[in-house]
């Protein structure tokens, strides 16, 4: 309480010229959120701050456990065990939290608004519009899928980014298979049914791939056995690998066992375009073109802005991006009210050499125009801090320390002298920009920067008292919290027959069946709720016991 009394007293200095009115309770803050998928759900699971009034946005009132949606698209998991809906979460807040479903349409920056329209289908009503106002404003919208402008992608493949598309994948594959056991076709026409095409050898495409495998070797052997022949599974990859994110020997590894499995992996791979009969590709050596019947594309190739972060880039000058920019706070650049994390955004990491000159006169303590190695030693967490890249440099160049980079700045001279002047510091910084990566669009980062964008909420009136922050290097102009960190955790890639490949810290590879119970825990343990986490295990054990459901 208080900290809410110093709320509330300057809360009222402020706009009574100093007459103080303690005992008014003070108007909430509105922190409108857009979005219910990983950024927004973590951000509200994390936010315990009740001096603010939230309001979410969002067409879809639940979050989905995206990691397991591939393994819905052939019924190893049922689509409501992977939902959690939103008001679930909401009601154990001791926050004032409201949520309207509704799409955000448009942002205005200049009057602190955004613009709505209900998504709710109404038989009695047009569509409902309306406008919310905000103090503070968090953009966790997602993005789309990127179909590159390549003709007929939207009319005649599947995507796989929501419940429902996983859904009706999972009803088109039982189709495909009831369909080409029809008596009156021939063996071309089954064929053709039973052609699955897989675009995009990514972690979606691939695990796709082996989801797809296993239902035919586990299930359509023993249901459909007269077509179990007749299918075909190829996965068109555009450049010279699939999983290529990915550590080779995890690459490699798929690779082979697809070969293996029968999967027919085209690399160098492009689509050209779709019709509704045959795809057609080019291949990127030799240009040669070809079209194949298909009977299901999946089109999985990445992800690009939706058109309310495009139309909002646009107003606000970041012109042509792939995804808003935002500082290393997680602010749009720009505006001090306005945050943006996950799919939608990417941090503008800030280059060492811009700020060359301050980080040097911060590190001189002494004011003697030199560091000493201690003097370096000293500031290097802070300079790691602000600038992840030299961390990802050291750690790089594994047997350097920070003696090793001195002597090399300075050549020979550096048995004369261990002190740096600012030509021989940035001399020995010089490379570390090139470190610079942007954090990938995942689950992982999403999840993150919610919880640290709550928890920057959260201490929001504490920072208020102490503006400064801790001394640490801030770049330009001065910053409350620390910026945000990203700490990888390792990854994933099923890929099928109960054999998971697991790339975890440290360089760890692990492929196998161990991986796959490594996978089954961590994500049976990464659940947002006990209700879906007992869903999810349930599903599994179902599976294992009684084999899919296949009725569609
Ligand atoms: P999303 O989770 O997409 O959420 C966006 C939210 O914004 C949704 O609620 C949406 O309805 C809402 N929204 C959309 N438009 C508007 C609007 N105009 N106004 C208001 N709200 C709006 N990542 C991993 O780390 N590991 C994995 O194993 C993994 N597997 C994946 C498998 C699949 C099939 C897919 C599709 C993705 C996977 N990912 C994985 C990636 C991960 O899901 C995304 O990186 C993550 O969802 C990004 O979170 P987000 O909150 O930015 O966006
Ligand atoms: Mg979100
Ligand atoms: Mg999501
Ligand atoms: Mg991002
Ligand atoms: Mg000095």
């Amino acid at each position: 309480s208080g900290s809410h009394g110093h709320i509330a007293h300057a809360d009222a200095t402020a706009s009574d010229g100093g007459h103080a009115l303690s005992e008014v309770v003070p108007k909430k803050k509105k922190l409108v959120l857009l979005g219910t998928g990983w950024a927004g759900m973590s951000f509200l699971k994390n936010l315990n701050n009740p001096t603010y009034e939230v309001e979410i946005v969002s067409p879809r009132n639940f979050f989905v456990f995206t990691p397991l949606l591939p393994s819905v698209t052939c019924g190893k998991v049922e689509a409501r065990s992977i939902a959690e809906p939103i008001r679930n979460i909401i009601i154990k807040k001791n926050v004032d939290i409201s949520f309207s479903e509704a799409e955000c349409v448009k942002i205005d920056p200049q009057n602190k608004k955004i613009y709505c329209r209900a998504t709710i289908d109404s038989h009695s009503k047009g569509e409902e519009e309306f406008a919310v106002d905000y103090d503070y404003l968090i953009i966790a919208v997602g993005a789309q899928v990127n179909t590159f402008n390549t003709p007929g992608v939207m009319e005649n493949c599947h995507f796989l980014k929501e419940i429902d598309d996983a859904q009706k994948i999972r009803k088109n594959v039982i189709e495909s298979f009831e369909k080409a056991s029809l008596p009156s076709l021939s063996d071309e026409e089954r064929k053709k049914i039973l052609h699955f095409v897989i675009v995009g050898g990514g972690p979606t495409g691939v695990e796709f791939a082996a989801e797809l495998h296993d239902f035919v070797n586990e299930d359509v052997v023993k249901l459909y056995p007269k077509v179990k022949d007749l299918v075909k599974i190829t996965l068109l990859e555009a450049t010279d690998h699939i999983l290529n994110m990915f550590d080779k020997r995890i690459t490699n590894f798929a690779e082979n066992k697809f070969g293996r499995d029968g999967i027919d992996v085209k690399l160098g791979s492009m689509v050209t375009g779709i019709n509704e009969n045959e795809i057609s590709t080019k291949a990127r050596g030799n240009g040669k073109t070809s079209s194949t019947p298909y009977g299901m594309v999946l089109w999985s190739t990445g992800i690009g802005p939706r058109p309310l972060i495009k139309e909002f880039m646009k107003q606000i000058g970041q012109g042509n991006r792939r995804a808003l920019a935002t500082d290393e706070w997680l602010r749009v650049e720009g505006f001090d009210n306005i945050y943006a994390l996950g799919d939608c955004a990417t941090i503008n990491q800030r280059k060492v050499m811009e700020d060359i000159a301050e980080i040097f006169r911060k590190a001189d303590k002494d004011n003697s125009g030199t560091l000493t190695v201690k003097e370096f030693q000293e500031t290097l967490d802070d300079i790691c801090e602000r600038y992840p890249q030299v961390e990802l440099y050291l750690k790089n160049k594994q047997k350097r320390n920070i003696v090793d980079l001195v002597k090399e700045a300075k050549g020979d001279a550096a048995k004369q002298s261990m002190e740096l002047n600012i030509e021989e510091f940035k001399a020995a910084l010089s490379e570390v920009d090139s470190q610079m990566k942007n954090l990938p669009a995942t689950a992982q980062v999403a999840n993150q920067q919610g919880a640290y964008l709550a928890k920057c909420f959260n201490r929001m009136e504490e920072c208020e008292k102490n503006p400064e922050g801790p001394p640490r290097f801030r770049g330009t102009g001065h910053h409350r919290f620390h910026p945000f960190r990203y700490r990888h955790l390792g990854q994933f890639a099923p890929l099928g027959g109960e054999q998971t490949a697991a790339e975890l810290p440290g360089d760890w590879v692990s492929i196998g069946h161990s991986s796959q119970w490594l996978w089954y825990s961590v994500y049976a343990s990464k659940q947002v709720s006990w209700r879906t986490r007992a869903l999810v295990v349930s599903d599994w054990l179902r599976r294992f016991i009684f084999g899919r459901d296949t009725s569609g």
